[in-house]
Order: C-alpha cells, then sequence, then structure tokens
C-alpha cells in the first residue's frame, strides 16, 4: 500500500482531466482526491503500490485529447485511512499560473446526440461536455469553474445537475453543461431589436432568411458573425456592400469534409486541421467548378473552408444544406460584436436579421487561419482553439508586449510560460484601441501578473506603442522598445527555442528602422537581444507613403523614379491620369510625403503593378498575393538578375530587375512568367545572402513569407545548401508574431543585463 501527491501543469484544467483522473483511480480500485488549482491539477492517491504504478502510467498515456501535460511531479507520502476516488471542490488564492483552455469544437459524442431524435438535447444548439465546448469565450476568472463563467446565470436543472455529478458520466463537472430545460436559447430579432421568434423557430427562420440571399448576423461562440449563402453570387455581392469589404476573400463553413473535398482539394493534413479541436478555417486549393460563388474568394485559388465547431453552427449548416459564407460580424478590421446590443447597432445597417443567444460572451475571439505550409500545419491568424495556450519561454522576469499596430495581439510572459493573446484585428479604430487595452487587463487579472518590463514597437505612431508608455510610466517600470524585424526574428527563435546568432530573412510590408525609414527587405543577423543589419533591399520612395498600401501603382512609380528620375513620369503614363501623375512625380522630386523604404512587400506591389496583376488594391497584399497566383503551375528557371552588392550592410540592388521586368512586359510577356522570374530572383537572392552571412541557421519570417512559393523556392534552395531553415509554425510570420518576438527581445536584455533603451521611470 502506497500513497502518492501527483501535481500536474500544463492544459490540464476545462478538458475532461479531473473526471480522466476520477475513471484512471476507480478503475484500479484506487482510493484518494483530484482537485483543480490555480497552479494546475493537485492529485493524492492510494492504493496497491502496481496500481498506483499504473495509475500515473495512465496520467501521460491515457489523458484527454486536449489535455497537455507539461509537468508532472510525484511525492511519497503516509498512507491513511480513505474510503473512495473524490474530485474536491477547487482551491482558491493561490499564485495563478497560465492554465487557461481554449474553445473546443463539439466531440462525436454531442454531435451523435444533438442528431438523436430520442435524446434530450436533440437539435439543442448550446450542448458540450467535458471533451467539446466554450472555454475562453465564457472564462471570467481562475481557475475553471461554472461560477467563475458566464454559465453562472444559469442554474442547473436536475437532470442536468445529475450528470454534473455522477463521475461515470461524460459530463462529469463539465462547466457550460447545458440542457433546453435550464440553459441559454436562441432568440430572431429584426435590425431594430424586436424578438421576432425563439428557439428552433428562430432557428427555422434564420435558414429560411440565408435561402432567400439575406445576411444573417449569428451571435456565436466567440463573438458575432455575418452569415450569407456562399452559393449565391448575389447574395455574397450585398454582403460585399454592406459591410464595405470589396475583394477580401471571405470564409466558407461546410457541413462536412466531405462537402469541402466536393469543390477543393483536401489532403489528409488539411483534413486533419478541419477537424482537430480548434476547428480553425483551413487554406485549401479550389477545383475547376467550384459551387461556390466566385466572389467569395475573387480570383484566387485559395478557399478559406471550415467546419461547424458548435452545434449551433452545424444545425444551421444542415438545415440550409449549403456553404455558408462565414465572416466577422464588423465592418472591415474593427472588433467582433459580442453583445447584442452593441450589434443591433454596429450591425443595424448589414445584417436583415439576428440570431442570438443569451449566454454572455466575455471576450470577443475570432476564427483561427490555418494552412498546411511546408513542414506541417502553420498557424497564421491564432485566435479561437489556438489562444490562449501557454507556450514554454525563457524563465525570467514578467514581460508584457503589446505587439505592432495591424494584426494586433498581446503576449504576457510569466514564469516561465509565454502567453500570447488571440488576433485583435487592426487598432486604426477606437473599438480596436479598446480591445486591446480590455485584453491587457484580462491576461493580467487571470495570471496575477504584475510585468516588470513592458515591451513594444519602435513605432512612435502605433497604438499599441502608446498604450505601452503609459503603462510603463503608471507601473514604474521600464520600456523596451524593439524593432520590428527584430521581432518578427525573435519570435520564430522564440517558437522554435533557438540558441546563438541566426540569420533572419525578414520581408514583409513595412516597420520602422532604426535609421527612421521605412523597412521590410531584411536580412537580419540575430542573436538574442542584439540584432545587425546584414543586407538590405536598394531603398526607394513611396509617392504618398501608407497610400500606396492601397495603390501598387505607386510602389512601382516610386521604384521606376529611383531608377531613372524624371523620365519615370512618361513611362508609366498609363498607369495614371496626367494629374495624378504630375502630382505624385512633384512629391518624388522634392521629397514630399515620400518616406525611404526597403520595403520587399511594396517591392512585390510594384513588380505586380508593373506586370499588369493590377494597380489599386482592396487591401494590403493584394497584388503581392495575385502575383503569386499568376505564376501558379509555371515552370520558368529564369531569373531576373537581383545582384547583391558589398557594402555593411550588404545592398540588394533591384535595378537590373527592375530593368528586366520592363523589358519583359515591353515585348509582351505575361504575368505568369514575369511572376515565375521574379520569384526565382528573390529565391537567388535569399541564397546568395545566407551564403555571404555564413550563419548555419536562417529564419524566414514576416508577411511575405505567407506567399508558399516563396517560402517553398528559399526553403529548398537553403536546405540544399546545408542551412537549417526555421520558419514560424505555431504564431503568425505576419504582425500577429510581433508581441511574442518583443517579450522575446525584452527578456533577453533583461537577462544579457543591456539597459532598456528608453526608460520613462523618473
Ligand atoms: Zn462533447
Ligand atoms: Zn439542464
Ligand atoms: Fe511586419
Amino acid at each position: 500500500m502506497i500513497r502518492l501527491a501527483v501535481s500536474i501543469q500544463g492544459v490540464v484544467q476545462g478538458v475532461g482531466f479531473r473526471p480522466f483522473v476520477h475513471g484512471a483511480a476507480t478503475k484500479r480500485g484506487l482510493c484518494g482526491w483530484v482537485q483543480n488549482g490555480t497552479e494546475g491539477v493537485r492529485i493524492e492517491v492510494q492504493g496497491d503500490a502496481e496500481a498506483v504504478r499504473g495509475f500515473v502510467q495512465a496520467l501521460r498515456d491515457e489523458a484527454p485529447p486536449a489535455a497537455r501535460i507539461e509537468h508532472l511531479v510525484t511525492a511519497e507520502l503516509p498512507p491513511r485511512p480513505e474510503v473512495g476516488f473524490a474530485i474536491v471542490t477547487s482551491q482558491n488564492g493561490a499564485a495563478a499560473r497560465p492554465t487557461l483552455p481554449p474553445d473546443l469544437s463539439t466531440c462525436g459524442d454531442c454531435i451523435a446526440e444533438v442528431e438523436s431524435p430520442g435524446e434530450r438535447r436533440h437539435r439543442y444548439p448550446f450542448t458540450n461536455c467535458t471533451q467539446c465546448g466554450p472555454r475562453y469565450t465564457l472564462i471570467e476568472r481562475l481557475p475553471y469553474d461554472r461560477p467563475n463563467t458566464s454559465m453562472v446565470r444559469f442554474a442547473l436543472c436536475p437532470m442536468c445537475r445529475r450528470e454534473y455529478e455522477n463521475p461515470t458520466d461524460r459530463r462529469f463537472h463539465a462547466q457550460p453543461i447545458a440542457c433546453p430545460a435550464c440553459g441559454p436559447s436562441l432568440r430572431l430579432l429584426s435590425p431594430d431589436g424586436a424578438a421576432l421568434a425563439s428557439g428552433d423557430e428562430a432557428l427555422g427562420l434564420g435558414v429560411a432568411a440565408l435561402h432567400e440571399g439575406r445576411v444573417l448576423a449569428l451571435k456565436g461562440l466567440g463573438g458575432f458573425q455575418l452569415l450569407v449563402d456562399a452559393t449565391s453570387a448575389k447574395a455574397v455581392a450585398r454582403l460585399r456592400e454592406r459591410k464595405r469589404r470589396e475583394e477580401k476573400p471571405f470564409a466558407v463553413m461546410f457541413l462536412s469534409v466531405a462537402d469541402v473535398r466536393d469543390i477543393c482539394i483536401v489532403g489528409a493534413e488539411e483534413e486533419a486541421l478541419l477537424l482537430s479541436a480548434a476547428a480553425p478555417i483551413v487554406l485549401v486549393r479550389r477545383c475547376a467548378g467550384s459551387a461556390v460563388a466566385e466572389n467569395v474568394a475573387p480570383k484566387n485559388p485559395l478557399l478559406g473552408a471550415m467546419l461547424p465547431y458548435t452545434p449551433l453552427h452545424r444545425l444551421l449548416l444542415a438545415q440550409a444544406n449549403r456553404p455558408l459564407v462565414c465572416t466577422s460580424g464588423n465592418l472591415s478590421e474593427e472588433p467582433m460584436c459580442t453583445e447584442e446590443d452593441e450589434a443591433l447597432v454596429r450591425l443595424r445597417d448589414i445584417a436583415d436579421l439576428l440570431l442570438v443567444h443569451d449566454r454572455p460572451i466575455v471576450r470577443p475571439v475570432d476564427d483561427s487561419v490555418a494552412r498546411v505550409g511546408l513542414r506541417g500545419p502553420q498557424v497564421l491568424r491564432r485566435a479561437r482553439g489556438y489562444a490562449p495556450l501557454p507556450y514554454p519561454f525563457l524563465v525570467g522576469p514578467s514581460v508584457l508586449a503589446l505587439g505592432g499596430q495591424l494584426k494586433s495581439t498581446v503576449t504576457l510572459v510569466k514564469d516561465g510560460h509565454a502567453v500570447v493573446s488571440q488576433h485583435l484585428g487592426d487598432l486604426f479604430s477606437p473599438e480596436g484601441v479598446m480591445l486591446l487595452e480590455r485584453t491587457v487587463k484580462d491576461l493580467l487579472t487571470f495570471f496575477d501578473a504584475k510585468p516588470e518590463v513592458v515591451a513594444c514597437d519602435l513605432h512612435p505612431e502605433y497604438a499599441s506603442t502608446r498604450l505601452a508608455e503609459r503603462l510603463a510610466s503608471e507601473w514604474r517600470v521600464p520600456l523596451e522598445r524593439v524593432q520590428h524585424h527584430h521581432a518578427h526574428v525573435a519570435a520564430c527563435v522564440a517558437e522554435h527555442r533557438l540558441q546563438g546568432p541566426v540569420l533572419g530573412l525578414v520581408w514583409d510590408g513595412s516597420g520602422l528602422g532604426t535609421d527612421g525609414t521605412l523597412w521590410g527587405g531584411e536580412a537580419l543577423v540575430v542573436d538574442g537581444a542584439v540584432f545587425e543589419r546584414a543586407a538590405h533591399l536598394r531603398p526607394f520612395s513611396l509617392p504618398g507613403g501608407e497610400r500606396a498600401i492601397r495603390e501598387p501603382r505607386r510602389a512601382a512609380l516610386g521604384l521606376v523614379f529611383e531608377a531613372f528620375g524624371a523620365s519615370a513620369a512618361k513611362m508609366l503614363a498609363a498607369m495614371f491620369t496626367d494629374a495624378d501623375l504630375s502630382v505624385l512625380q512633384g512629391m518624388l522630386e522634392r521629397g514630399l510625403q515620400s518616406p525611404r523604404t526597403t520595403s520587399m512587400g511594396r517591392l512585390f506591389d510594384g513588380v505586380a503593378a508593373l506586370a499588369g496583376v493590377r494597380q489599386r488594391a482592396g487591401f494590403e497584399g493584394q497584388a503581392a498575393m495575385e502575383l503569386e497566383f499568376a505564376a501558379d503551375g509555371v515552370d520558368d528557371r529564369t531569373a531576373y538578375p537581383l545582384p547583391l552588392r558589398d557594402g555593411s550592410p550588404a545592398l540588394a540592388d533591384w535595378e537590373p530587375l527592375l530593368r528586366a521586368v520592363l523589358f519583359d512586359v515591353e515585348r509582351g510577356l505575361g504575368p505568369a512568367a514575369i511572376s515565375a522570374r521574379f520569384h526565382n530572383a528573390l529565391a537567388e537572392l535569399a541564397e546568395a545572402t545566407a551564403l555571404r552571412a555564413g550563419i548555419p541557421r536562417v529564419v524566414l519570417s514576416g508577411g511575405c513569407f505567407q506567399n508558399l512559393r516563396l517560402a517553398h523556392a528559399i526553403h529548398h534552395r537553403l536546405v540544399a545548401r546545408g542551412f537549417e531553415v526555421y520558419l514560424p509554425e505555431l504564431f503568425p510570420p505576419n504582425d500577429g508574431g510581433l508581441s511574442l518576438g518583443q517579450a522575446y527581445v525584452a527578456a533577453m536584455r533583461r537577462k544579457e543585463g543591456r539597459c532598456a533603451s528608453v526608460s520613462p521611470v523618473k
């Protein structure tokens, strides 16, 4: 007879862990107890020595799929008289540790139940269990117990209570447990707030509206979404017009993998991602003859597909009997609405009807976006299903990093873990900035953290930088400003836990450099807290600055002006009106509102404009994406000349490339070949840069590496040359990864005893 104390840390709350422990103990005839604490899960177990050992082994081998054990420690205790195995109430008060579970997609058992006419949860949209259902979107504070969630307002009915208290039931201690008798329910509202129907009737009328081509606002899991019939070009056009989103692709929800496969190519890895508990939007390739309307993702060979991740979505999809566009309920790039009152104001002019429920959403959590990248799954937008899973990090001071301005996230470091918030969107609107502040408060409360360092970008105008300055001075802690591209590399270094120097090829739209210009085509040698600029694109001017993001032709003009001076205007006369051209040329000549940049994203834009792909863009990166897709299936081995000129830093001179592109355009070569040759040139440049730097490990990051053709080509060449190549996988390569990288650099500066670059403490 022995008695063991077992303490477990990791993702062990809200994933059915305690019922699993209970089952594993009683199956072996052991007695003792299990308890959720703010430190994780604590167990004491007693019985036959062999059985206890088997039990501990089972904790590791048989844990529920969504659980993740990071530390498991045992200690022997003196046996004591005890009968049975109990789940005891959670303990409060101890220092909180990151053990917040993410929201989990509906499990197979719950789906079966919702679909069985005899069950009491037949067609119940809020069915869940210990293996699935809402978590992060309803937790107010830790530990994860029902009174600490937004389910507190729903008193359990006797049947649900019995399930909740029965250790052999799969809803044993399922905190969001609910049924038609006691749980949340549906209502259908008109845009003026009038209640039109409830329950199944509300669902049916919502579906009927979708069939008529109308826009349905749905209060989902992590916020409001906008739904329309994905097979109707008219319905999709209506949504685009009202949401003021001209061309950016919409995601589509399908009832099953088989339905996705009807119109897209779904490999085994894509299927696994679609079916995973996180259930992200997965980028898949469309086949010809797609039943989904062309304007869902105009001029895009990819489609963002996802499966229903709540019973509510599943019921809607089944009854609609067709794929549905499913996009965030907001105006472009603002945060999602989470409450009815707010939705009735903000979505009034977008939605024809609102299908809502009475379970409060504690915080907005958007759908995640992932794809199968070079070496397996790659997360491009990290939100529902992934956030806020903690990630092992340097042990050191607690750090709060505020991220960038676009695709914003916040990272909190505490006790050797980094918690990266869900994707918060862009910070141009007051709502966006409020959400950023709220998320900071949220994370600090959850993890009971008092950051000793605050980190942010170098850019003084980012809303995140301003908040960082305010917080650092309020808390009287140092502020670490981290260069944008340094942070991009550092995020990948932190993810792969790399030690020592790496060469980072960081290609993106732009970020402020240490010389006050806009960087974005950078090769940085990064060694923890420090970096050196090894090479960059030759600088050029962007007439109108940020406006160039929406007008790739401006990047083209900037490049041509840099190379040919005054004759540029004549060369690009076809792209502009005479008036526009003389204004822009004047700006370039006098250097007015024409910031200098080394941006790779803008070089992509410029080449796309010259190749005739597009002169104006509906969203950042659209021209670059279309240029990438233009080369689909093209096997042209020619590479434009893009020499790396010696210097410190070395300079990637795009002028020979520009001349070659202009020559090819002149002689009528199409965008497909131009794109292929441009991509080849960049792959050669990457190789030359890596060989020159001579550092065995290379990190590829920045928004441009969402371009799979580019990532593939460079990866292939570098690996053939014997380099180890790393890409961001769990965290986005775009600005969504910045906060993690900033946190890493700030932590390394502390560790290496480097002073804060700026100390606001007076
Ligand atoms: Zn379930
Ligand atoms: Zn009930
Ligand atoms: Fe960036």
